[in-house]
């Protein structure tokens, strides 16, 4: 059976806090004509200007936190921080564990261009491998760690530098009815707690590995007491201009140097999306074994708001591209140690309906990544390769 999308952006109902109105469109597209035509945007700039002016008055060590992946959108963000307003930041960069090669040069290129510190956190990697089975097993979404990780580092850094200012990139609102573009969202505990963890906090997750508690810190939000001696603030720079990710896409590459690369559950063309992160084939796998569709259907989303990309056109690409088993796959499973069986038998216990249940073995393979055999192999631990 057909899902039904969105008669506009195609969008399926099996997204997250989606809704149509009479016209069979979305919310979500409802949201875009506000970011269209009712926000001033030289106004919020305007405003984002006098939160700089602000605090670089302070003149304090950093400026503010940028949290850092080496994705398009830290990357511009990073960018903007330093070149376009002139800010003194300290970069902090959650390593999730899956970086690929063209991302750690894009990094290392990107921090040695800008003249910038940096701190990168790794996690153990032990715990991290228990971490991403038990969030699949219980969530279907094994990126929990680096939800955490990601949300809740630079938090920390920030009050034990005493930054009372962390800048995100894209804000909410562009994919999810979680935000309207007419509020200013910021990142809290809140948010926090709605939003990354999925349901399961460090103190839940510690007694389902079975790991002290201590051992998940990085993990763990700062207290009350500490969120209160520094009242960091986090804002989100897609709150404070129309973030454009082509168009900023062009930028990276243009002042930074930043290289393209190919996306594992993309389509022919589409070489600047999640590109930093191994497992965004298998993160969009397991979106289209519970959802009945994955990211190339967000992504043409967005560019059928923009008016770059017809419905119709969409819908070949979707046709065509979605559903492929990514050949990463040998490798996920070889780090969670467990079947192919095992983890369709995990992931189809997850689906949303109306989504129906799809037979993993009936897809076809999509093509291997140029760079899947430089990854790192548990299997090769032991030989020092
Ligand atoms: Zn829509």
């Amino acid at each position: 059976m057909e899902i039904e999308r969105c008669s506009k952006c195609t969008l399926p109902i099996t997204w997250e806090t989606i809704y149509y109105d009479d016209q069979g469109i979305c919310n979500i597209c409802g949201n875009w004509e506000t970011k269209n035509k009712e926000i001033n945007w030289e106004d919020r700039e305007k405003q984002l200007i006098k939160i700089f002016d602000d605090i670089k008055e302070k003149k304090a060590t950093y400026d503010c936190i940028v949290p850092f992946s080496g994705g398009k959108d830290s990357t511009f963000t990073l960018w903007a921080v330093v070149k376009k307003y002139g800010l003194k930041p300290l970069v902090v960069s959650f390593d999730h564990g899956f970086f690929r090669p063209k991302t750690i040069e894009n990094r290392i290129r990107t921090f040695r261009k800008l003249g910038v510190d940096v701190i990168t956190f790794t996690p153990n990697w032990h715990v991290v491998k228990k971490l991403m089975l038990e969030a699949l097993i219980r969530k279907g979404d094994f990126c929990w760690h680096c939800h955490l990780g990601i949300a809740a580092y630079p938090m920390k850094i920030a009050i034990k530098f005493n930054i009372p200012l962390i800048v995100w990139g894209e804000g909410g609102g562009e994919y999810e009815g979680y935000h309207k573009f007419v509020d200013m969202e910021e990142t809290d505990e809140w948010k926090f707690n709605r939003r990354a963890i999925i349901g399961m906090r460090a103190e839940d997750m510690a007694g389902f590995i079975g790991v002290d508690l201590r051992d998940l810190e990085p993990y763990i939000y700062p207290s009350k007491e500490e969120l209160e001696t520094v009242r960091v603030r986090g804002i989100y720079l897609g709150k404070f201009m129309p973030w454009d990710v082509r168009k900023q896409v062009e930028i990276n590459k243009k002042e930074l140097g930043w290289q393209e690369d190919e996306l594992e559950s993309g389509f022919p063309g589409l070489t600047y999306e999640k590109i930093e992160c191994m497992f965004a084939g298998i993160r969009d796998y397991v979106k289209y074994l519970k959802r009945g569709f994955s990211r190339i259907t967000h992504l043409t989303t967005l560019d059928i708001r923009h008016g770059r990309l017809s419905r119709e056109e969409a819908m070949e690409l979707i046709k065509k591209y979605e559903g492929k088993k990514p050949k990463s796959l040998e490798i996920f499973l070889e780090y969670i140690d467990i079947t192919e069986e095992e983890f369709n038998e995990i992931v189809l216990k997850h689906l949303i309906p109306p989504a129906t249940p799809i037979d993993p073995v009936t897809l076809q393979e999509g093509a291997k990544l140029w760079d899947q055999d430089l990854w790192f192999r548990e299997k090769n631990i032991d030989k020092g390769d």
